[in-house]
């Protein structure tokens, strides 16, 4: 049996039509740039996540750079962020010249450990007054625990801006006044970015990003900084990018979105089969680590996170075995990461390989990606399971 790590060929073949429809109109309207139908797509994720606004990128890395250029974040300034995330995050630091700071990582759920955050922040060494936004990253389709960083944030009066470049959708519960309310990634921060990478939740025929905000300021300019920063056209107080959305991708994404809660669904579903088939097979904690849903505890009541699994990864030893013997049973898996982003070669002379984040270093070590996309079928499932079974 074959099991792609992800096959976007059942929902291309369901929807081909009415994207090859929707092209088509962009294509005969000879309007490529911006337009009704980016507007019209901004309006509908603003509306999906529950805040005032969108802002249609060229890409989840544009919307992190966009996001950073609008706090007007550069040179001289630290950002915190988590070392185990896709290189993005941090590169897009760097790229406005400032410089991240990072905060270990929680280990049951693999995101930022807010312990972590606060002793940086409440550290009294002469860095922490540079430290001008924090990027959790909601990884692979969990929320951080939000609760307690924005509590943070709001302490130290850093902004936040979330890479939810994976949990388009994903939901953590936020207490105000006493009572719990259910928001979604990136409705949370100062900013949320999201990515429409093919492989993301939300996926286009190509690149394509969005940054949300309730600011009616911050969304100001970052229209402004996705086009140059001109404000209006050709008047240039500040200096952006070229990072607009094609609506050639708006219109495609379009008629996805309403399918979205669906696919959530059935990764959720795949996931709960994930743990069944384990639990079955006596795998369950002991070798394999299954991912961890986060529990709040939030007067007596336990609310848990609502993953959106844009990837379902596992814990084991001999991973890099594990890896090459799916592999060998034509069983797609990947790791995500094999190397934290302190360890990464084009930071070496910054002297971040010097510092250590024992449990994103273990996480690194040990984690595999399973295939987890919502056409997948049980009997694929629990093939995987099988063979997982029989290499231990
Ligand atoms: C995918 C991803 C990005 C970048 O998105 P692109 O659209 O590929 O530029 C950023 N951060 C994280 C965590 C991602 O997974």
């Amino acid at each position: 049996m074959n099991v792609p790590l992800l096959d976007l060929h059942p929902q291309m073949s369901l929807f081909r039509d009415q994207i090859v429809e929707a092209v088509t109109s962009v294509i005969d309207s000879t309007r490529y740039i911006l337009g009704s139908e980016v507007s019209r797509f901004e309006d509908e994720v603003a509306a999906y996540c529950g805040t005032g606004f969108g802002v249609g990128v060229s890409s989840g890395t544009d919307a992190l750079l966009a996001s950073l250029m609008a706090l007007g974040i550069g040179p001289g300034d630290l950002v915190l962020t988590t070392p185990y995330t896709f290189f993005a995050t941090m590169g897009s630091i760097l790229r406005v010249g400032a410089r991240p700071v990072f905060a270990d990582i929680d280990p049951e759920t693999m995101n930022i450990d807010p312990g972590h955050v606060e002793r940086i922040l409440a550290g009294q060494g002469g860095d922490r007054q540079r430290i001008r936004a924090m990027v959790p990253v909601h990884l692979f389709g969990q929320c951080a625990d939000m609760g307690r960083l924005l509590e943070l944030a709001d302490r130290y009066g850093i902004p936040i801006i979330e890479d939810a470049a994976q949990a388009i959708g994903a939901q953590y519960p936020v207490v105000e006044e006493g009572t719990v309310t259910w928001k979604r990634a990136g409705a949370m921060g100062a900013l949320g970015c999201f990515s429409f990478f093919p492989s993301k939740n939300l996926g286009g025929i190509g690149d394509g990003g969005m940054v949300v905000t309730s600011d009616p300021e911050l969304d100001r300019i970052l229209r402004s900084c996705r086009n140059h920063g001109a404000e209006p056209k050709y008047y240039h107080s500040r200096i952006g990018g070229n990072f607009r959305l094609d609506p050639v991708q708006a219109v495609v994404l379009s008629v996805k979105l309403p399918h979205l809660e669906k696919w959530h669904r059935a990764r959720r579903h795949n996931a709960g089969l994930y743990r069944e088939f384990f639990d079955q097979a006596g795998l369950t904690d002991n070798p394999v680590v299954l991912p961890r849903e986060a529990y709040r505890g939030i007067d007596g009541a336990a609310e848990v996170n609502y993953h959106i699994y844009n990837q379902f990864v596992i814990r084991v030893p001999d991973r890099d075995r594990l890896r090459s013997f799916l592999q060998e049973n034509s069983i797609g898996c990947e790791i995500y990461y094999p190397l934290c982003l302190h360890q990464q070669a084009c930071l070496a002379s910054l002297g971040y390989d010097r510092q250590s984040f024992p449990v994103a270093e273990q996480a690194a070590r040990e984690t595999l990606a399973l295939p987890i996309y919502p056409e997948l079928e049980q009997e694929q499932i629990a093939y995987v399971v099988d063979k997982i079974s029989e290499f231990y």
